[in-house]
């Protein structure tokens, strides 16, 4: 089993709703279930501006699945929520990266993990510290210690609502 941290985020649409069916659809991929869950919090989109702000979040997932696997059924899930590529960093209903997979260093075509640019972007790392406060990178750097290092002004906690992963 693997300890995988996945990172959420929605522009479009009911955010809450997507991010919390994307959550019970991780929970119920096969060899999977969601083990924690992050706060969430609302950050201005990177790139373009003219889109509306992200809601961020992350889940640990145990999973018997290998990277690649997990990556390929993350993506199935993107699609079944209609998510339509318009362009570079723009709006989508629901955005599901692989953060960390366990202490694997992956670089592969269709796949970098730890994933790239964790490192500056605090609505990923935030999100990662609140499920583990003991967090760190494969590198063995601290994920409390990256985060003391960035701004992180434009990120703001927001309520959300209880759910339930089934
Ligand atoms: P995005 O538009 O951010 O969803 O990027 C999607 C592309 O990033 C896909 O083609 C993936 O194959 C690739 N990718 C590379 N590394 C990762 C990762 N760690 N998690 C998710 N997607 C990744």
């Amino acid at each position: 089993m693997t300890e995988a941290f996945i990172a959420l985020g929605s522009n479009l649409g009911n955010r809450e709703d997507e991010i919390i069916r994307a959550i019970r659809e991780i929970n119920s991929l096969r060899g999977t279930r969601v083990t924690g869950i992050s706060r969430f919090y609302s950050n201005p989109p990177m790139g373009p501006q003219d889109q509306p702000d992200y809601l961020n979040g992350a889940v640990r997932a145990e999973t018997s699945l290998d990277a690649l696997q997990l990556l390929d059924l993350l993506q199935g899930i993107e699609k079944w929520h209609g998510r339509i590529k318009t362009r570079r960093w723009g709006e989508r209903c629901i955005d599901l990266d692989i953060a960390l997979f366990g202490n694997a260093v992956i670089n592969e075509e269709r796949l970098t993990v730890p994933h790239l640019g964790i490192e500056q972007r605090d609505f990923v790392l935030r999100p990662l510290l609140d499920i583990d406060p003991d967090l760190r990178l494969p590198s063995g750097e601290k994920v409390s210690d990256l985060l003391s290092e960035l701004d992180q002004s434009s990120l703001t906690e927001v309520e959300f609502p209880q759910f339930s992963l089934e």
